[in-house]
């Protein structure tokens, strides 16, 4: 079993309104994304970064137009994979311990994908802000990174059209839509995104306690 690493890096990160890409801003004394493959690196056999053309180093990849373009480009050059763990580098909280339950996780189903249970009561909507109906919100799950993969399902998933990879919003979705099955792994609250610049101040303050 060959587990790959892959670190989709390449967004420009605009809501967090910085001078450069999100994955490198610093955070807690390094670029964000640092964060993210101290941890992969010390699970995977190798790991795979896809970052905006300005910032490539040997043995990473220029990202996509898309987050799964972003990974799709990575995946390619990982021939070797055949589990492939797939982190965003705005979670630069995330553990080895979540990591390896996922890949605990990845017997007898495509994906295993971290998750929280929704606190919130969720509402679909029209465009207009009418509402349509209310979600049974025992059942809803707020999903994250990792998401853990065999490697053939995830390559099958991503060899869509680019305009479906710039609609998916996670990579379990196009597994999902390719046929293949996906297992929820509770993941702890603190391993969320950083989106705005109140993000990044909370994820500092969490990495340098
Ligand atoms: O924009 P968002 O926070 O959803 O991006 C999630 C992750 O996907 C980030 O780590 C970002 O760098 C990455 N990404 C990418 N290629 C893109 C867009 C986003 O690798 N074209």
């Amino acid at each position: 079993m060959t587990v790959v690493g892959i670190v989709p890096a390449g967004g420009s990160g605009e809501r967090l309104g910085a001078d450069r890409p999100k994955a490198f801003v610093a955070c807690a004394g390094r670029p964000l994304v640092e964060w993210s493959l101290d941890v992969l690196e010390a699970v995977c056999d190798r790991v795979v970064v896809a970052v905006p053309a300005g910032e490539l180093r040997p043995g990473w990849v220029e990202g996509g137009a898309s987050r799964s373009a972003s990974v799709r480009n990575a995946l390619a050059a990982a021939p070797e994979a055949t589990r492939v763990v797939v982190h965003d580098a705005a979670r630069p909280l995330v553990t080895r311990e979540l990591v390896e339950s996922c890949l605990a996780a990845l017997i007898g189903v495509d994906g295993a994908i971290a998750a929280v249970p929704v606190v919130d009561t969720i509402k679909q909507a029209y465009p207009d802000g009418t509402v349509e109906r209310t979600l049974e919100r025992a059942r809803l799950w707020a999903v994250q990174t990792p998401q853990v993969f065999r490697a053939e399902a995830l390559r099958r998933a991503l060899d869509v059209a680019d305009d479906v990879l710039a609609g998916a919003t996670d990579d379990a979705s196009l597994v999902e839509a390719a046929g293949g099955s996906v297992r929820l792994v509770e993941a702890p609250p603190e391993n969320f995104k950083v989106t705005s610049a109140a993000d990044l101040a909370r994820a500092e303050a969490a990495l340098l306690c």
